[in-house]
């Protein structure tokens, strides 16, 4: 018989989940014509009711006994929007394994412990979604596992990151300094209290793991993403990129090549002509690469309480036409390959240092015969001002070269005393 009332829970009603109960409210006339049944929220664990009470029509709803969710044999779905490991881990494999579908925004989790949820989902033959755990409210799980399907990707590439985004927006754009434009972002609501997560890159990483997993059909998980945050960029990196027909981005970057995927943040240099440079302010975007499709960029709200909502009612909603064609699990783990991940130092990379030297004829030759021993070759050199005493600040822009070897001619470089301070290395996106 046909459910004309699905019965789902909420675990958590902070920012996303009260965006999730707004979405599924708003929804509610066309709810049935557009899937076939009611979606309806039958509980909603919290740690704290009180706190809660105000944002539900009905505060019965509210409990902070997981065990009333997980033995109501009525409530099908579970919405985890608890966020971190535990007991958000647990909640989740309890329920799969109870034989509910489970819909989740949690990216921290999914990073680390995305096989362990997927296979309890397959072994109970019950849908586990996460299309709001990466780039909010941007579709992109949905695209790679289903639309793009047909494709070997071979790159898959963003900023998936709206705090830093919103920072270096305003260093470009204002000429502010980092703190300065963190301070302004925290002032806003787009930076959190601590702020960690974001400017030290560790959320893209998250991001990348998962976008590497479903896109190269081959599991990537936190700890095999490099990962380097814009705290060291200033405002005259960015002058001086622009001055090179570039912006610094905070980049999410992961490539199937020959020889393994390669997956890391850090903040690079992108020519401002790349469609890539003109995503500002908080929004998000991701760029793909297939054999097939070739490019495609998918741009949008990265977070925030409606867009993230919208994206977790999205895969709600997908689970109740799946219940009702009874074609649950239909798309489970989509990780059959096993290939390697590479080290950092095995990637191929153009670099933009800014160098405090010496000022002194012959020292831009000793520098050029350090790279010249390690295959690095130089793209563009421009010397800027010359300070007052004996230094000058060279910025220079090299051509692709292996990470390792790179690493080896700086540390060479440091070693001299013509060169009195390296401020900048920044990695260029791009041939
Ligand atoms: P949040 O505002 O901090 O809300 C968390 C909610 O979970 C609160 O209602 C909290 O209840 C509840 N909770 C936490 N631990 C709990 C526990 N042990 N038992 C019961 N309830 C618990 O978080 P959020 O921003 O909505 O994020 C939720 C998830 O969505 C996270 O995984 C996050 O990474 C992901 N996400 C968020 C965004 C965004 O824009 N915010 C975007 C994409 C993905 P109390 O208030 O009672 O403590």
């Amino acid at each position: 018989m046909e459910k004309k009332i699905i019965y789902a829970a909420l675990l958590g009603l902070g920012t996303v989940g009260t965006g999730v109960y707004k979405v599924l409210k708003g929804q509610k006339e066309e709810m049935e014509a557009k899937i076939g049944s009611e979606i309806r929220i039958k509980k909603i664990m919290v740690r704290n009711l009180e706190k809660a009470a105000s944002r539900v029509d009905d505060p019965s709803v509210l409990t902070n006994d997981w065990d009333e969710i997980l033995n109501d044999p009525e409530i099908d779905i579970v919405i985890e929007l608890m966020g971190g490991i535990e007991p958000a881990r647990t909640c989740i494999l309890a329920a799969l394994e109870a034989g509910k579908h489970v819909v989740s925004a949690n990216k921290d989790l999914i990073a680390v412990h995305g096989k362990e949820l997927l296979d309890m989902a397959e072994a109970h033959q019950v849908d586990f979604l996460f299309e709001a755990a990466v780039a909010g409210g941007i579709p992109i799980i949905r695209p790679l596992k289903q639309c793009l399907a047909g494709n070997h990707m071979r790159e898959v590439m963003g900023i998936v990151n709206g705090t830093t985004n919103f920072i270096l927006t305003k260093m470009t754009q204002d000429g502010m300094e980092f703190k300065e434009a963190l301070a302004l972002a925290t002032e806003l609501g787009y930076a959190e209290a601590d702020p960690t997560a974001d400017i030290e890159g560790l959320d893209a990483g998250r991001k990348v793991a998962i976008l590497a997993s479903v896109a190269f059909n081959s599991r990537v998980v936190f700890d095999d993403v490099y990962i380097e945050g814009i705290t060291k960029i200033s405002a005259k990196d960015i002058r001086y990129a622009k001055e090179m027909g570039c912006d610094i981005k905070l980049l999410g970057v992961a490539r199937n090549t020959r020889d393994g995927i390669e997956a890391y943040v850090c903040p690079m240099l992108i020519p401002s002509t790349h469609p890539l440079a003109s995503v500002n302010d908080s929004y998000n975007a991701v760029f793909v690469n297939g054999d097939a499709v070739e490019n495609a960029m998918f741009f949008g709200r990265g977070a925030g309480e409606l867009p993230t909502a919208s994206a977790v009612v999205g895969d709600v909603f997908d689970i109740a036409r799946n219940i009702h064609a009874d074609c649950c699990a239909r798309i489970g783990c989509t990780c059959y390959k096993n290939i390697p991940v590479k080290k950092m130092t095995d990637t191929h990379n153009r670099y933009f240092l800014r160098l405090h030297v010496e000022d002194r004829c012959g020292v831009l030759a000793e520098m050029t015969a350090v790279f010249a021993k390690y295959h690095v070759s130089v793209a563009q050199i421009i010397q800027k001002e010359t300070k007052a005493g004996d230094s000058a600040e060279v910025v220079v822009i090299t051509g692709k070269v292996r990470e390792g070897d790179f690493r080896t001619a700086m540390e060479e470089l440091s070693g001299r005393n013509s060169l009195h301070k390296i401020s900048s290395m920044l990695r260029v996106y791009g041939e």
